[in-house]
């Protein structure tokens, strides 16, 4: 197949600070987040339809600016894991000791199952914890301890479902809900 554009190769952080857009594949599942400014190359191009958009911002003053694309194409697209590190555990968490609920900057990665007994390390079995719940924690499981999980630690499912998750968590682009939601995104 002949894809005179890239749309997976569009990096995920260009333009921070500016309006995102949702672009969705042709069978609707999101694809990629890009700025208005790729978004609306790809419209008057013809490669993408605009589903949704910001009433408030207008790009001319007939064409307001998008918020969700779609392509008119399908583009294949490879499965890409999102790597297990502690920048993004602490993002899955939201930043929030999953014992406690506190906010913040001292905050560590805990293995739900304790490392020295042969727990993991997996989306699974980590977790974030304030550094006072993870020594209080110690070597137990939480339910030794009796210090129940908010929730429970899972595998992101992709880069993109992550991103749009946190961008929907964030308060901004709530009309990208509808297209995440359902998708597997892990909005509880
Ligand atoms: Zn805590």
């Amino acid at each position: 197949m002949h894809h005179p554009f890239n749309p997976v190769s569009m990096p995920l952080n260009e333009g921070a600070g500016m309006s995102r857009v949702l672009v969705l594949n042709a069978s609707y599942e999101p694809l990629n987040i890009t700025t208005w400014r790729r978004a609306t190359v790809l419209m008057l191009k013809g490669k993408a339809e605009s589903l949704e958009e910001d009433a408030s911002q207008r790009l001319r003053h007939d064409t307001l600016l998008p918020t969700v694309i779609r392509l008119r194409q399908f583009v294949r697209v490879p499965y890409r894991e999102l790597p297990l590190n502690r920048k993004n555990i602490l993002l899955r968490d939201n930043n929030c000791c999953q014992y406690c609920g506190h906010i913040g900057d001292k905050l560590s990665i805990d293995h739900v199952f304790p490392r020295s007994r042969g727990g993991e390390d997996t989306w699974e079995n980590v977790t974030t914890a304030c550094l006072q719940c993870n020594v209080m924690k110690g070597n137990r499981t939480p339910q030794e301890a009796n210090m129940p999980l908010r929730r429970n630690p899972y595998k992101p499912l992709s880069n993109m479902s992550f991103e749009a998750t946190r961008q929907i968590n964030s308060g901004k682009n709530k009309e990208w809900e509808k297209y995440v939601i359902g998708w597997g995104s892990n909005i509880a």
